[in-house]
């Protein structure tokens, strides 16, 4: 995982609390976290849409406020360990009530606001924390059934879980998500980032025509039920470049959101380290042998 991103210091926090608390084994119950901090955790009624949940301050104790509008534990897990960041990082509790004793968040990890984005880092290594997850990535497997069994164990959102997949994995793989027929963002695997000559996918590119997003995104009702649709694509299609290969392509529809994840995985990149074969006996016939 990228320790140079500008969100690292998030990262170290959260691996602080996690050893500090002694959280050995997925999944993490940010709930059970906060009422051992002394942090009241109730939900609340979905009067104010948009909002993912609240951290409030009375003198020096503090409560937590989730949303029920959406039913889903990943969603209310995420929204808990978002408020336990502004809890836990610097300067966040200033930051936050600057304006009165009650901060609302809004979730996403496309939030401009430094303070959320850097809550949203933390919630996720915190739920997904390094150790823990990268050994269970590594019996996953790949595509959208590893994000999927990875997304259970943890109890994460599928789009989370996808996201620090593609920040995990060692493959080259990539994820995005879609809003109908444009891609709303990518993530990319470090080994599929650092080969050269792919194109950075943008916010409101067309999805590649053909491709079984493409094909799923057509399809507003199959979106809604949550339906998928695997197949194989063209790396080339989706990110330029030189390398026409076929790559495993998984889409889904993320329900009630209107939007589609899409996993790439199997991508089958040329060593670009290798030595070309010639060059490599010119090395070996220069390689003085002075253990022979
Ligand atoms: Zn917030």
């Amino acid at each position: 995982m990228s320790r140079d991103d500008p969100y690292a210091h998030a990262a170290l926090v959260a691996e602080r609390v996690v050893r500090e608390h002694d959280i050995t084994a997925l999944k993490v119950d940010p709930i059970a976290l906060a009422n051992k901090l002394g942090i009241e955790v109730v939900a609340k009624p979905a009067s104010s849409g948009g909002v993912s949940g609240m951290l409030i301050r009375f003198e020096n104790q503090f409560g937590i406020a989730y949303a029920t509008h959406i039913d889903n534990p990943g969603f209310r897990g995420f929204s808990i360990a978002h408020e336990l960041g502004h809890y836990f990082l610097p300067g966040h509790i200033d930051a936050v009530f600057a304006d009165g004793n009650i901060h609302e968040s809004r979730p996403g990890f496309n939030s401009a606001d430094k303070y959320e984005i850097e809550a949203d880092h933390f919630a996720a290594w915190l739920l997904m924390p390094d150790a823990l997850f990268s050994s269970a990535l590594r019996r996953a497997g790949e595509g959208l059934a590893a994000v999927e069994q990875l997304a259970a164990i943890c109890e994460t959102s599928l789009t989370a879980t996808a996201i620090w997949y593609a920040q995990c994995s060692h493959d080259p793989v990539a994820i995005i998500v879609s809003t109908g027929q444009r891609i709303d963002y990518c993530f990319m695997s470090k080994t599929l980032t650092e080969f050269k000559g792919l194109d950075w996918i943008r916010k409101n590119y067309p999805l590649p025509g053909g491709s079984p997003t493409h094909v799923l995104s057509a399809q507003p009702d199959s979106i809604r039920r949550a339906d998928r649709n695997d197949g194989t694509s063209n790396l080339q299609d989706w990110f330029g470049g030189p390398l026409s290969i076929e790559i495993s392509e998984d889409a889904i529809g993320l329900g009630s959101y209107g939007k589609t994840l899409t996993v790439l995985y199997g991508i089958e990149l040329p060593d670009e380290n290798e030595p070309e074969e010639d060059e490599g006996l010119i090395i070996e016939s220069w390689t003085p042998r002075f253990r022979r």
